[in-house]
């Protein structure tokens, strides 16, 4: 009818100007996924040799790794800030706003990727800390304890890692062994070696958590097999990663052995029912 009828609305997301503006955004997605990764080996071995220099103390070493961690977790803000102050208003001026969500949503998901990549890497590592803060403690427990009366060595328990008595067997005198700091810190060190003993049970609760959560939400009288499956599926890798790490930690710490099972039931209120309570099961 009108003259300009037939023609196409041209794309302006074709426009080369516009097209260099995005790969240019790309490349510097690209740049900071290479900084994060390269930053993890280094912090790793920084971390770890922080622990010797600073004579095993594990409050320090903590300090060190929190510094590193926030610093990584800030590249994050450092593509926020670069979309919104400098690209973005570049793109609009060859696009139109809702054109613009998809770029911008590169940088979200990259930005959104390094906190849960970050807490993985985290269990590696304090995994591997606590594991050689163990080895160098566990020496002082090794030494030999000898009776206050009578000088006899005593036998101190080896998996309780903090004050108890102990009978001499040869005087009969009771005797208290109070340890050392570094022996009472291994009570705590050993929860780290527990989750990283159970990274493999950790993968898989993640997963089963994410595909749960990431079904759309359900409607009245839509089927909820799918949802049902998934809960399941979910509970059972939750419980198998919870079952694991209290198990593991009590290998260390002989006292923990009684209430494995209270242990794991009371993670899984928090870390699961709380959530499937919540969920559209029950609308
Ligand atoms: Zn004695």
């Amino acid at each position: 009818m009108f003259g300009f009828g037939n023609k196409e609305k041209k794309d302006k997301t074709k426009n080369p100007e516009y097209i260099a503006l995005v790969e240019k955004w790309d490349a510097f997605l690209e740049k900071i996924e290479t900084r994060f990764k390269e930053s993890l080996a280094p912090a790793e071995e920084a971390v770890l040799d922080q622990l010797e220099d600073g004579n095993y103390d594990m409050i320090s070493n903590m300090t060190a790794w929190s510094g590193i961690k926030s610093q990584l977790l800030q590249l994050s803000d450092k593509i926020e800030t670069t979309f919104d102050d400098k690209v973005g208003p570049k793109m609009l001026e060859y696009i139109e706003r809702y054109d613009l969500i998809d770029q911008d949503q590169k940088g979200v998901v990259l930005g959104e990727s390094f906190r849960p990549r970050i807490e993985r890497f985290e269990i590696i590592l304090e995994g591997k800390v606590a594991q050689r803060f163990f080895d160098h403690a566990i020496q002082f427990l090794n030494e030999d304890f000898h009776c206050t009366q009578c000088n006899g060595k005593l036998e101190v328990k080896k998996d309780v890692f903090r004050s108890h008595y102990v009978g001499c067997d040869y005087c009969n005198t009771t005797n208290t062994f109070t340890p050392n700091n570094k022996i009472t810190e291994i009570r705590w060190v050993v929860d780290n070696i527990a989750k990283h003993k159970a990274l493999k049970e950790w993968d898989e609760k993640e997963l089963a958590r994410k595909s749960c959560k990431s079904i759309r939400s359900l409607r009245d009288g839509d089927d909820k097999t799918e949802l049902v499956n998934a809960y399941n599926n979910w509970e059972t890798k939750e419980k198998a990663f919870w079952t694991k790490y209290f198990t593991e930690r009590a290998t260390y710490v002989s006292e923990y052995k009684d209430t494995i099972a209270h242990d794991v039931e009371v993670k899984m209120e928090w870390a699961f029912y709380d959530d499937k309570k919540r969920s559209d099961l029950y609308n």
